[in-house]
């Protein structure tokens, strides 16, 4: 099973589970699957999964799918999606070439996982994986002399791991969808589009706004709604302490930002560290993921420069 260096920690984890080798592949300055290293891999002819993530979690940052479909037809892997944070930016009308592409390629995967719970309205825990071949379902399946089944097609009941459970969130997200459609151009598409304006304009504000450019460095273009920065420091440690102070303010005056730690491949080419003291430095992400913080944007960085203030950035 191979996955980029930014995918979810949940694949490293499940292979360790399942007793499966797991290799990282290393990722571009976009925060994306190095499809050049990915190929180099495949020549050691043992790749049965590669997971294409849309939408990493840390960044955002959006893998080219069509690009490792290719690879696959040479290669014969299995192509697994990990559309669970981004798979709904699908109804987005701007997103960039780049991300528009990796989506449109989507019905080439062999399986996907997408997230209700992430941008579908709905509350933890409403997510699932779709296969292309729903015959894979005999993998999974079992035969038990207590349960039956009304119909001679596969039957959840018989083919997912997990037993008895409420029907509650599949008619949440059922109920949500009848009142917000999947529809381009659609109310719930618009939504997610205002996202990624919010953070389209606040990662320019980062890098260029006077309150800000000196203090911080903006990392990876957003392609979805997710906006990360570094803190300009003399040295990575000083930088990782300074994030997690302004993270610390922030949250004190209900801004409500994350700490992602980013290797230094994605953080040296912003210039915001001096001295290289660690191979890793903790960063500053902002999840714009509501309509409304559009419309908050100005507020939102007020408090942001308060709370670089708070936090002792000069
Ligand atoms: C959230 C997330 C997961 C894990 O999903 P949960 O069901 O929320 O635990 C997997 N992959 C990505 C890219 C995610 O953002």
């Amino acid at each position: 099973m191979l996955a980029s260096s930014q995918a979810h920690y949940t694949h490293s984890r499940l292979t360790r589970v399942l007793e499966t080798p797991f290799r990282a592949v290393a990722c571009d300055l976009h925060g994306r699957m190095r499809v050049d290293l990915l190929e180099r891999e495949c020549a050691r002819g043992d790749v049965g999964t590669v997971v294409v993530t849309l939408g990493a979690t840390a960044t955002g940052a959006v893998d080219p799918l069509a690009d490792v479909l290719r690879l696959r037809e040479r290669h014969g892997f299995r192509v697994h999606v990990d559309a669970a944070y981004g798979g709904y930016f699908t109804l987005a009308s701007n997103l960039a070439a780049e991300a528009r592409a990796a989506f449109d390629a989507v019905e080439g995967a062999d399986s996907l996982v997408i997230d209700p719970h992430k941008h579908g309205l709905q509350p933890y825990g409403c997510g699932c994986v779709l296969f292309r071949d729903p015959s894979v379902g005999r993998f999974y399946g079992h035969d038990s002399p207590y349960t039956y089944f009304s119909s001679g097609d596969l039957h959840l009941g018989e083919i997912s791991l997990e037993c008895s459970r409420p029907g509650a969130s599949a008619v949440a997200l059922w109920a949500t969808m009848r009142a917000l459609p999947l529809v381009r151009g659609g109310e719930f598409a618009r939504g997610l589009e205002a996202g990624r304006e919010a953070a389209l304009a606040l990662r320019a504000a980062i890098g260029a706004d006077a309150r800000f450019a000196h203090r911080f460095a903006p990392l990876v273009v957003p392609e979805l709604d997710i906006v990360t920065w570094a803190v300009r420091a003399d040295s990575a440690s000083a930088s990782t302490a300074a994030a997690r102070r302004v993270f610390e303010c922030a949250a004190a005056d209900d801004l409500h930002l994350a700490v992602a730690t980013f290797p230094r491949a994605l953080v040296h080419p912003t210039g915001a560290i001096g001295t290289w003291d660690a191979d890793a430095v903790a960063c500053l992400r902002a999840c714009v993921m509501k309509p409304e913080h559009r419309a908050w944007l100005p507020e939102i960085l007020m408090r942001l420069d308060r709370a670089a203030s708070a936090a002792g950035l000069a």
